[in-house]
């Protein structure tokens, strides 16, 4: 399968079963203002895997620098598990992982869709 046709699949996958879509919010997903992108990821964590999956695997194809995809912010091409809000993190958040490799974002879309990758 070549990539555009892949991305095509991609595409339509978050299109016909993403949370996001028909929510008409669009701000909380392309913002670094860490109450919004909280609001972002709620919608993203009620999103079905196989959409997640795919919508991190778009973003991460496609070289996304900006927005939340898959539950995970990209900003100025970096990626983030989440946003500290400013000032002194929380105690039970200070231990929480912030900054995401790709490699490691990499590793899970292959975990959530082995069968897929391997075709
Ligand atoms: S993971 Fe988030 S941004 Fe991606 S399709 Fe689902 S709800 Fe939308």
């Amino acid at each position: 399968m070549n990539q555009k046709t892949r991305l095509e699949i991609l595409r339509q996958t978050m299109e016909q079963n993403g949370a996001c879509y028909g929510t008409g919010d669009t701000q909380s997903f392309f913002t670094n203002e860490s109450k919004a992108v909280r609001v972002a990821q709620l919608i993203c964590g009620s999103c079905p895997m196989q959409a997640r999956s795919a919508c991190l695997e778009y973003a991460l194809t496609t070289g996304m620098e900006y927005g939340v995809w898959g539950g995970i912010l990209f900003w100025d091409g970096d990626a983030y598990y989440r946003k500290r809000p400013p000032g002194r993190p929380r105690a039970d958040e200070a231990s929480l992982p912030v900054e995401a490799s790709k490699e490691e974002l990499w590793d899970l879309v292959h975990k959530l869709t082995p069968m897929e990758k391997s075709a």
